[in-house]
């Protein structure tokens, strides 16, 4: 088996014992909490899918597992909403791509991640699909937020949940992962393992790890807001406007009796002191306000973010 997140392992041998006997639904959701790892999971069942030998899990050395490694294989194609959303002419020309004949080994498998950027005539599409299989065919959908998906697509999913790790679990994962001292400073802002890597892929985790002490020097009186903000720009409003929502979150669930991340261990009385636990829900709601009008309008986000931290 590769080199897969343990608590993944039970889901993904669901599917591999349902593979081998025969038994597996046509088409698979898999659900759980945004950066569990859906994707992740979802991409090693394709493998297994994929592989032309009669085995459980994937051998790794037959043409079509080649193929897959090299990810050029003609039977297999991918739809990602996480960027945009997905549109019904994107499914269709897959539809029509996947009801050849495979060109390769056995099956072909459409996937289709982040499938709640469906929208409602793509999601119409798919369900057409699903609703018509065509043979050897498999659909795998990924999901953090199934609800939003049709009901009539959901129940015709065999529905897989992917459970949510424990901070242990994450831990003793993330010391097997390039750089993982620098996660390990971020768990303030969330312990979902996928979520932390991909802020590493993007270069991001510094700009989190720094937010702190930063946030610390302002609200002592060491830094302006000038200087802590010397860094945004329109790339990394997002994350500026997350991080600090973040921190407001953390010490609001900290007045009503959650630990408290090391990170946060200054910053927590100085704020309780100064908003209260109402003024921290208040600033909270501020910021989300302000993240979204950010997005939408040419409002100077330097300008708008001192505003509101000044009044923290
Ligand atoms: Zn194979």
């Amino acid at each position: 088996m590769t080199n897969i997140a343990p608590w993944l392992i039970p889901c993904l041998q669901q599917v591999q014992v349902l593979k081998q006997t025969k038994s597996l639904s046509h088409a698979l959701l898999i659900t759980g909490a945004d950066g569990v790892g859906q994707e992740e999971l979802a991409r090693e069942m394709v493998k297994d899918l994929m592989c032309e030998k009669d085995q459980p899990a994937a051998c790794g050395d037959c043409h079509s597992c080649h193929l897959m490694q090299a990810e050029t294989h003609p039977d297999f194609r991918v739809l990602d909403g996480e960027a945009s959303s997905i549109k019904v002419d994107q499914v269709r020309l897959l539809v029509k791509q996947i009801n050849q004949k495979p060109q390769v080994g056995y099956n072909k498998v459409v996937l289709i991640t982040h499938a709640q950027a469906m929208n409602i005539n793509a999601a119409n599409a798919v369900l057409k699909a699903l609703e018509e299989p065509s043979d050897r065919t498999y659909f795998v959908l990924t999901s953090s937020q199934s609800t939003s998906l049709l009901a009539t697509i959901r129940s015709r999913c065999l529905l897989v949940n992917v459970p949510t790790p424990n901070l242990d679990e994450v831990k003793q994962w993330l010391t097997h992962q390039a750089d993982s001292q620098e996660l390990k400073d971020l768990f303030w802002l969330t312990t979902q393992p996928f979520r932390l890597l991909s802020l590493q892929k993007q270069g991001k985790a510094k700009l989190y790890a720094d937010l702190p002490a930063q946030l610390n020097s302002l609200l002592q009186g060491t830094i302006s807001t000038q200087i802590m903000l010397k860094g945004l720009d329109s790339s990394n409003l997002e994350d500026y406007c997350n991080g600090l929502a973040a921190i407001l979150h953390q010490c609001i669930c900290h007045s009503t009796g959650d630990s408290l991340d090391n990170a946060l261990q200054n910053i927590y009385p100085t704020l309780i002191v100064r908003l209260g636990i109402q003024g921290l829900m208040i600033r909270y709601q501020a910021l989300q306000k302000l993240k979204a009008d950010l997005q939408k309008t040419n409002l100077n986000p330097i300008m708008q973010l001192t505003h509101e931290l000044n009044q923290w």
